[in-house]
Formats: structure tokens, sequence, C-alpha cells
């Protein structure tokens, strides 16, 4: 295959589509810590993240050594009508660049919710109606998440109950729509409907709210309504396992034309598109099959990974979810408001915190003039227009080319492109009315969040 030209995109076949999710944590020695009770300190048990979570979701969870889990046939059937996503050779950007680097891109955009999140949604309403719930609640940011579930939702004939960040409930109305749309109702997040809602109202008024608040409300609403779970949709382990789909859709196409990338890139939020991209290069590295670099990339208005603590730390604001023990900024972490594009959570997988623990992956942050730089830059060649988020992943591996052209080193980088920017155009006026600033938190920012920090033995 050695002279076969590379087409511009790399697709599989239906048969080729993967059957199995991978779980990462198999092949991790030192495995991640597991999920505390914030009142005992004990690890949680099944049955204890049962009230919160669908039974399945709780065993994919608590699962650390089973390498291969069926995608069952309901979800496979889902998956076809979007995937495989392209695995895109950039051609158009390393001629622009005048780069001898080969730039891969895997763009999971073309779906409408616009990004990567159906991948995971799909598979936890399908546990969820299995389990014959009613509904689920959940929490939404840039609004993506939310409207990826409600499409799932949707299709299974689910409720969708979800909590908006206020923020975005206010900036991004069509997101909303989209939601509504597929039958979920929609409620800006700190709200007069929860207890947690009304207690942070009290004590922020104004705030304009933060994903650990909107979690708080969301679980609340869960636990106290009969026949409902709570569904995330990022930062869990399960949520990585079903993302795990890119990275193998990824390595498969690669392996097809037997490209072994040097260099993997991903935007780190809360770890699940970059954990699912990773997984099974990740793999050979843990097994000692092969070795890749791999880079996270944070904003660094929110640098969980480059200038957080690694303990454990509550994974909302309200405190009534279980620990995790993760690269944190503290929970009472918002990132300031000027901050445009999404990856705001203050914490980051345990998995990846771990693996980045481990030196197995490198973390890097950009500041987000340069991160909207590279998605136009990116837009003009390319033709898709990124999400803020996925522009993270752009900069870098833009950044990457360019030192190759410095070094005349050929290298093979591959990046998640997570999904498109149609509903962030606000972000993008700000940027081109030259309005976009930097905000990086000062050092005693970062301590103070951190002050409250549980105290875990
Ligand atoms: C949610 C989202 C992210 C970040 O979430 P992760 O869990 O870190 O993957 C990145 N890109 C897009 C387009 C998103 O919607």
């Amino acid at each position: 295959m050695k002279n076969e030209k590379i087409p511009y995109k790399i697709y599989l076949e239906e048969s080729e589509m993967p059957k199995n999710w991978y779980n990462v944590r198999a092949d991790m020695k030192k495995k991640p810590a597991p999920l505390l009770n914030p009142g005992t300190g004990k690890p949680m048990t099944a049955e204890e993240l049962g009230v919160v979570f669908c039974d399945e979701l709780v065993q994919q969870e608590l699962d650390d050594t089973t390498p291969f889990i069926e995608i069952p046939e309901e979800i496979r059937n889902f998956y076809k009508m979007y995937r495989p996503s392209p695995l895109v050779r950039a051609y158009c950007l390393e001629e622009k660049l005048g780069t001898p680097a080969k730039i891969y891109y895997k763009f999971e955009g073309n779906n409408t919710s616009g990004s990567h999140k159906l991948n995971s949604a799909i598979a936890q309403a399908y546990y969820a109606k299995k389990q014959g719930l009613k509904g689920v609640t959940t929490e939404t940011g840039a609004g993506q998440w939310g409207t990826a579930l409600s499409m799932a939702c949707s299709y299974f004939g689910l409720d969708c109950k979800v909590f908006m960040v206020k923020c975005s409930y206010e900036q991004k109305p069509f997101r909303r729509e989209v939601m509504r749309t597929y039958g979920a109702e929609v409620t800006p997040s700190p709200s007069e409907t929860t207890n947690i809602g009304k207690k942070i109202l009290a004590e922020h008024p104004g705030t304009t709210g933060s994903l650990g608040c909107a979690i708080s409300e969301a679980v609340e609403v869960a636990v106290g309504t009969e026949g409902y779970r709570y569904v995330l949709g990022s930062v869990l382990n399960q949520v990585l396992l079903h993302q795990s789909v890119i990275g193998l859709e990824t390595k498969a196409a690669l392996d097809k034309y037997n490209i072994k990338p040097d260099i993997i890139i991903g935007c780190a939020g809360g770890g699940s598109n970059l954990g699912g991209l990773i997984a099974p290069f990740m793999g050979e590295k843990l097994r000692g099959e092969a070795d890749y670099r791999i880079i996270a990339v944070e904003p660094a208005s929110c640098p969980s990974l480059t200038r957080g603590v690694y303990a454990y730390d509550f994974c909302d604001t309200g405190m009534v979810c279980p620990l995790a023990k993760m690269y944190t900024l503290g929970s009472d972490f918002i990132p300031s408001p000027n901050h445009a594009g999404g990856l705001r959570y203050h914490g980051m997988s345990s998995t990846l915190s771990e693996l980045y623990d481990q030196k197995l992956m490198e973390a890097t942050s950009v500041v987000q003039t340069e991160v909207f730089e590279a998605a136009e830059q990116f837009a003009r060649v390319e033709g898709i227009l990124p999400a803020p988020e996925s522009s993270h992943a752009i900069r870098v591996a833009i950044d990457e080319a360019l030192k190759c052209k410095e070094t005349g080193e050929e290298k093979t980088i591959v990046f998640g492109l997570t999904g498109t920017g149609y509903f962030d155009m606000v972000a993008y006026e700000k940027f081109h009315d030259g309005k976009m600033t930097d905000y990086i938190p000062s050092d005693e920012d970062l301590k103070l969040a951190r002050a409250k920090l549980p105290k875990v033995k």
C-alpha cells in the first residue's frame, strides 16, 4: 500500500465499524481512583450509584477489568445513521501551512447535535429505556450535550429534563429551541425549581450559572422523581467508554492505509472526546506495543490539567454528587464570563487525570483569541466551521505542524474535530469585532477556588 495515495476522506464500510467499545482502564496497571461517598469516605457501591444512575451504566462505571464491552445492536443501528464519521486528510491545511507534516482530523460534527456527544447520549438513553425508566435529567453548558440527549431520548421515547447554564440559555436561544424540537424541557440554571438552585441564587444573586450548579439541580430532580435517573455527558468512565467509538474508528481507518500517527491531539473539557479518541492508542501504549505523543488541550481560562491539583473533589457545586479524584480547580471555580467557548468544567475525567499523572499524556493550555485565529484559518481552508472547543485542538495541531516546517520533520498528526460552531456565532462575532479578550486566572484566584477541596485521607 506504500505508494497508494491517501484519499481526502477515509471512510469505513458498515461491516468495519466497531462492534465493541474499548475500556482503556482494563489495560491500566494503576487504575483511576474510585468515586467516594462524601458521607463515609468509602468507595461508592453499585447500590448507592444506582439511586442516581441507570443500573447498566453503573456496571460500566465500575468495570475497570473488561477490555471490550459489546455495543448493543440497537445502538449500533443508531450509530449507522451518522457514523462512521470521516477521518479527513487535511491536504488543504497542510498546503496552506507549507508543512511537511501530515495532518488528519476525525470529524464528529456530522449530526444535528453537531458534536461527538451523541455517541454517549444514545447509549445512555438506550440503557435508561431498557431499565423501564420514564425519563432522565441532565445539565448542559454550551448546549451540545443537551441537544444530543434530547435527540437520543426522543428516539427511545423518554422524557428529558435539561438544566441549561443560564448564560448559555440566554446567549444561545437557538440551541434551546433545537432541544425543544426534540421534546426536551429546558430550564435555565440556577433555577427556583430546586432546593439547591434556590440556595445558590440566595447566596449569589445574579449569577449566570455554571456546570457545577446545573449538575446539582439535575441530580436533585432525578433522585426526587419516580422513574427518573441522572445522566452526564462527560467526565465519567462510562462516557469515555462510549466515546471510544471515535478512537476505534480512527485506528481502523489509519490501519487500512498503514498510517501510524506520531502525535494525537484533542481538546479537553471533561475529557470524553479526548479519552475516546486516544483509547485504543493509549491501550497500545499501556501494553508496550506502540508509542505516541498524546496532547490534551485546554483553555488557559479553565486550566484543570495544567494548573489544577490532583485530589478528591466535588463533581458539582451543590456537593450532592460522589467525590472524584481528578485534576481540579476546585468545585467553586467558575471561568471568567468573557470565556467564550465551552470546556468550562472545573475538573477532568479521573481516567485521563490518572493517565496524565502517570505521564502517559501531555497537556497544554491556549488562550481564546489564538484559538479563534486557528478556527478561522481552518474554516477558510478546510471548509468546516469548527466549534470553539474543537478549535483548541486545531490550534495545537497547527502549532505542531509549524514546528515540523521548521525542522523538516514529516510527522503524522491526528486531531479530534469534535463539532461545528454554528451556534457559537456570538463568540465569533466578538472575535471579528476585536472585542474578545484573553483572561488567565491568577494564582491567587486558583488558590481561592481550591480552598474548599474536601478532606479525604
Ligand atoms: C462538549 C464538547 C467538548 C468537550 O467535552 P469533552 O467531554 O472534554 O470531550 C468538545 N467539543 C465539543 C464540540 C463539545 O460539544
